[in-house]
């Protein structure tokens, strides 16, 4: 090995007094700096090492230090475009918000704030109070409460109505939610005691009545949201549960997940219960997530009566599992919406859900069109089928547009890796071999966002 190669290197001190690196130290921390130098500087070392012919050159490395820096100054929680067509994709992010409320959010985050203080009274308030009024008058119910996600809401509910206690869930509705949110754990978590009852595919309202004892505390049902059993089968509505429920003096609880506050089937898709409709049904303690089909933020929302979420607001529990302002906000914001105008017209996960076929085909031309402009790139309007996602509406095939795309000279995994490492990072489908991109699921820039990525990829290939 020649020796001199390691010589080639610049110390340390020479790549900090190039121009474009001293530059860097304006608004880059000096120790920062000279810690990435090292690295680079190391790394060609190794290079070296492994490679007896390996030319250094000095341009090379001061180009690399220049972007690492920029690198580092990337947000790792950083805006995606989402070309799945699965509309509350969980990894994702769920529910994009709607701009019209970033005014709201940014007031409250960027100022002090009534978070919990009671302006007519000058004195301590409930952080809870800005949203449950709110919650009431939309969904009908006495009383409501938020806590930082569905999983803490069905734990705090169960904590403190059911600890030490026993909880009747029929044997179909032991559900499982993206991998860690389980029933039986959960209700373990709480201290409450799982009461099974009935069958996989069956369960009859004397399934419940003959559990009951002494020693039942809660009659829970649990909306299947991401499965359905189909065929010969059986559970007991809400409202018969409701009644066996003040038959024998016990309250009743729906963990409904996804929380939609319209009617699905207006805009052609199944029906999913309403949280208004479970109200109306007389449950007593109704919880749902307030990312998936509600479309704002993480949240766990519960509303039902008085007496019951009084006792959860008095639960130390609920101090661990609260909301910050930045939530509440944009809760706020969103359920205003609801109350105020037509929700699917702006929230972005209802408008995605009901997009008209007609639409989604013109937007995919649209697509095309743009992209048709690159050289060497094929791309073809494609009939897909995409999913609501985040555990809602699992039967429901969403007749959607796409396109898929193809560049000379990469591989369907190249092209689709190429676009992931995106700045804006791309996430697409494979299917059939080939990269595609599902409209349904685009906002606003993305399109020239794809479009400008594709033509990147092409420079940096050809
Ligand atoms: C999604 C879901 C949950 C979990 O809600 P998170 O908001 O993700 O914590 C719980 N129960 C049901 C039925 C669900 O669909």
């Amino acid at each position: 090995m020649d020796i001199n190669l390691y010589r080639l290197l610049p110390s340390v001190d020479e790549v900090l007094r190039d121009e474009s690196i001293a530059h860097l130290l304006n608004d880059n921390k000096r120790e920062n700096v000279v810690k990435i130098i090292r690295r680079v500087i190391e790394k060609y070392r190794m290079e070296i090492n492994n490679n007896v012919n390996f030319i250094v050159d000095k341009a090379e490395i001061i180009r690399q230090v220049v972007n690492d820096i920029e690198m580092r100054k990337l947000m790792n929680l950083k805006r995606v475009v989402n070309g799945t067509g699965i509309v509350i994709h969980t990894n994702l992010g769920r529910s994009p918000l709607p701009k019209q409320i970033k005014d709201n959010i940014w007031e409250v985050a960027s100022h002090y704030s009534t978070l919990e203080y009671d302006v007519e009274k000058g004195e301590r308030g409930s952080r809870y109070l800005h949203i449950e009024e709110l919650l009431c008058e939309i969904s009908g119910a006495e009383a409501a409460i938020v806590v930082n996600n569905n999983a803490a809401a069905v734990l705090l509910a169960l904590s403190t109505i059911a600890k030490g206690k026993e909880v009747v869930v029929s044997r179909g509705q032991l559900v499982e939610i993206g991998g860690s949110f389980r029933i039986p754990e959960v209700m373990m978590q709480s201290g409450a005691i799982l009461r099974e009852v009935g069958t996989t595919n069956k369960t009859h309202d004397y399934d419940y009545i003959n559990a009951i004892s002494e020693n039942t505390a809660l009659l829970l049902k649990v909306h299947t949201s991401n499965y359905k059993i189909i065929g010969f089968t059986e559970e007991v509505s809400s409202s018969r549960l409701v009644e066996i429920g003040l038959k024998f003096k016990i309250p009743t609880m729906e963990d409904l997940g996804s929380g939609v506050m319209i009617d699905l089937e207006k805009y052609g898709l199944e029906y999913e219960p309403t949280v208004q409709d479970c109200v109306k049904a007389g449950v007593d303690i109704i919880t749902f997530s307030g990312d998936k089909l509600l479309g704002g933020p993480q949240a766990g929302i519960i509303v039902g009566k008085k007496k019951y979420i009084d006792l959860m607001k008095k639960n130390p529990l609920t101090r661990a599992l609260r909301v910050d302002k930045l939530c509440l906000s944009s809760l706020e914001a969103i359920l205003k919406i609801y109350r105020d105008s037509d929700p699917v017209e702006i929230i972005p996960t209802l408008k995605m859900l009901t997009k008209k076929e007609n639409d989604l085909y013109n937007s995919a031309m649209e697509l095309k069109r743009m992209i048709s402009g690159i050289p060497g790139i094929k791309s073809e309007i494609l009939k897909l089928n995409s999913m609501a996602g985040g555990g809602s509406l699992p039967l429901e095939n969403l007749p959607s547009y796409g396109v898929a795309i193809s560049v000379d000279g990469l591989s369907t995994n190249g092209l689709e890796k190429k676009l992931r490492q995106n700045i804006i990072p791309i996430i697409v489908r494979i299917i059939s071999d080939r990269v595609t991109v599902d409209v349904r699921t685009l906002i606003d820039d993305d399109y020239q966002i794809i479009v400008d990525a594709l033509k990147h990829i092409v420079e940096v290939c050809s």
